[in-house]
């Protein structure tokens, strides 16, 4: 830190990593960001984390992409190239030569073979860029196979808030906890993956609210916990169905509540007599008397939270288990009111706003079907187009499995990196290869551009104008400090030049008359104008009026469904996918760490983070390494039914003595190489949680 003689220029923006959005002022001196800060952000106030405090340096890598690059004639696809030394499989080429070949390649799948080609866009683009992302999609190709990471982290979420409130996002926003005296908080660990969020969490416990954390780890914010339930890992719903059983039992619910808005609760009340808490706790691995008491905690307080994360969400029974959530704040009657209310921490820093804007295969912007006619001639009114397909596209994992059986032969990658984020990866990499066609946008010469054919170098978040939305609903300005390295362009303007050659008759000057396109379409921005943001910096949907800062707390006098009703739906307990055995007897976990951010493409090229955390690592219980005559710091052997890895093993007490904990981030022992492809059917979000596996020393034959 220091003063302003320190830097040139000083500019007001949002942080490119987690889902908290913390706003940050960037330094500039010399055109380089020389440090960051924390500023008053509804979300921060003024704090940040590692990673946004010292994890902006990625922006000046050497391995930036600087001009277009174009596949060699006959170079073959696969994870070969070094970024630093890519010049073997690539060759520059100029702005109009890549763009032709890109909109070209596209073109011709599109006209000579209908509906071939299939886009993933970004969460870690802005609101604009998704916006126009999809739009692409669906105006130029006719379809809806377009997608992006949110399928990977929060869908099954996603699809039982929808089903069961009737809205997607968090009723409250993580800051409401400072009105609350119990919070859950389960599946997720703030410490590392929100830790801004966390801080909150704590000061909430500092000032003796009940902090209930369940997770299979142990993670950090254990220390603060009234009650830490560590139980079996994929055993959620018979966890959260005995502790809702105790509620109705022993008559601790709020019936007031639920006579005024909600449905279906007497088939919960009946469902959930199968489950005492003395026939769950050989199932979860809790005493029963702890889930009684838990129980208790939870129906007395006052004003409670549930936060939950990718522990709840990546199972195949993903869905089954948001509904618990749900269930559980519904029958207590714990949403809609100060300090009470369901929060899915979203991981990325704009996945909220990239699912809002539409980037998913079943929605439109603002969650409307598109199945549903009046809808989509709402959006080709705007957009001065025809129809496009009433049919739910593919999402990513189904997209990827449809290049294998040859029904997609091109795609469009903006800022994602299936190569390395998608489960069974190998296969994910195979499909990859497989494409006729394959255009990626991207800061970095990812494992995914490995397999372009053209790769287009676009802007990192402190070189753009736009918006995002984090967890908290809020929709924040982010500004450029800089501009983009070499040829390299804002990704909005890379899409319209797209757009433009794929033969769309597209027309925008800048980030704000996309923002002003959105409005027409999206009633959560009613009262959010590109201008506010740039006065305010941020406003919270909905907002009520053009002064009004926006709600922290919705639904508190009913829900957006057809009856103004939330429904309880019943979740019964199905088991994970890939059950250990006597080959795979362990149990598999990925998640990230506190230095590195999800495929590690921006953190492990940012000197701070890299230094604090430059190994590719899994954490193991000491009595585990121990059994296997492994010393902390020595190699191991993960094998699934999917492949093996080698990777540096720490001893970690907060894992059990069954299971293995592995980050994702690190392409030398890709985690993703072992993990399950099973879909939960509702959200089709991969079981990242749960995989049998084999723990050996390495390199013992
Ligand atoms: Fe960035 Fe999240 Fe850390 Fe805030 S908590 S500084 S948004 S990574």
């Amino acid at each position: 830190q220091g003063d302003s003689a320190d830097y040139d220029s000083e500019v007001e923006s949002v942080c490119p990593f987690c889902g908290v959005g913390c706003q940050v002022s960037l330094k500039v001196k010399n055109g380089k960001i020389k440090y960051v800060e924390g500023i008053n952000g509804p979300a921060n106030e003024g704090r940040l984390c590692v990673k946004g405090r010292f994890g902006f340096d990625y922006v000046h890598h050497e391995h930036r992409l600087t001009k277009p690059l174009v596949r060699r004639e006959g170079a073959p696809k696969g994870l070969n190239v070094d970024p630093g030394n890519w010049q073997e499989v690539f060759r520059e080429a100029t702005w109009d030569e890549a763009m032709d070949l890109a909109a070209g390649g596209l073109a011709r799948l599109r006209d000579d073979r209908g509906t071939t080609v299939a886009g993933f866009g970004s969460a870690k683009c802005t609101n604009e860029e998704a916006y126009l992302f999809q739009k692409l999609i669906r105006q130029g190709f006719g379809h809806n196979n377009v997608d992006h990471c949110t399928r990977l982290c929060h869908a099954s979420s996603v699809a039982a808030l929808m089903e069961n409130v009737g809205s997607g996002a968090v009723t409250a926003t993580f800051n409401q906890i400072e009105h609350s005296d119990v919070a859950i908080v389960i599946g997720c660990n703030p410490v590392e993956n929100h830790p801004v969020a966390a801080t909150y969490f704590k000061q909430f416990t500092k000032r003796g609210g009940k902090l209930i954390v369940m997770d299979p780890r142990g993670v950090g914010l254990r220390r603060f916990a009234t009650h830490m339930l560590q139980f079996k890992p994929g055993a959620d719903v018979s966890m959260l169905n005995a502790i809702m059983h105790t509620i109705v039992e022993e008559g601790l619910y709020d019936q007031q509540y639920i006579d005024a808005f909600t449905e279906n609760w007497e088939a919960e009340k009946e469902h959930l007599k199968q489950f005492p808490p003395e026939k769950m706790e050989a199932l979860c691995g809790i005493p029963a008397e702890t889930l009684r008491q838990v129980a208790r905690d939870f129906a007395g307080a006052k004003a409670a939270m549930i936060f939950w994360g990718m522990g709840i969400s990546q199972h195949i029974h993903g869905t089954d288990n948001s509904r618990c959530l749900i269930s559980l704040a519904l029958m207590c009657g714990q949403v809609g009111r100060p300090g009470a209310g369901l929060h899915p921490l979203r991981g990325q820093n704009n996945v909220q706003g990239a699912s809002d804007a539409g980037l998913i295969p079943m929605f439109l912007p603002d969650y409307q079907p598109v199945g549903d006619d009046g809808v989509r001639s709402a959006f080709t009114e705007v957009w001065k187009s025809g129809d496009f397909s009433a049919e739910k596209g593919l999402t990513v994992t189904e997209i990827l499995d449809a290049v294998h059986a040859g029904d997609i032969k091109g795609m469009y990658i903006l800022g994602e990196n299936p190569a390395m984020s998608d489960p069974d990866v190998e296969h994910a990499r195979d499909a990859l290869a497989k494409l006729e066609h394959l255009v990626v946008q991207d800061i970095f010469l990812t494992e995914t551009a490995n397999y372009a054919d053209v790769i287009l170098p676009a802007s990192g978040f402190a070189e753009k104008s736009g918006t995002v939305t984090n967890t908290n609903r809020q929709v924040q300005m982010g500004r450029p400090a800089l501009a983009p390295p070499g040829e390299a362009r804002e990704d909005w303007a890379i899409t319209v030049d797209l757009a433009q050659r794929l033969g769309l008759d597209w027309h925008y000057d800048s980030p704000a008359d996309v923002f002003a396109e959105m409005a027409l379409n999206m009633k959560s921005l009613s009262n959010i104008t590109w201008d506010r943001l740039e006065r305010e910096n941020a406003v919270t949907y909905p907002s009520l009026s053009p002064q009004d800062p926006g709600q922290a707390i919705v639904f508190g006098d009913g829900f957006p469904r057809a009856d103004g009703r939330a429904r309880f739906t019943p979740a019964s307990v199905i088991p994970p996918d890939d059950l250990p055995d006597a080959d795979y007897p362990m149990v598999l976990t990925t998640g990230r760490q506190l230095e590195h951010w999800h495929t590690g493409s921006m953190t492990r090229r940012s000197k701070v983070l890299d230094a604090v955390e430059p190994e590719a690592n899994c954490s193991l219980h000491p009595s585990t390494l121990r059994q296997l005559g492994v010393e902390p710091g020595g190699m191991v052997r993960l094998t699934t039914k999917r492949g093996s890895i080698d990777v540096m093993a720490r001893a970690d007490r907060a894992v059990a003595p069954d299971m293995v904990f592995l980050p994702f981030a690190y392409v030398e022992a890709a985690a993703n190489i072992l993990t399950n492809p099973a879909l939960d059917p509702y959200g089709k979000i991969p079981e990242f949680k749960y995989s049998a596996v084999r723990v050996e020393k390495a390199g013992v034959v």
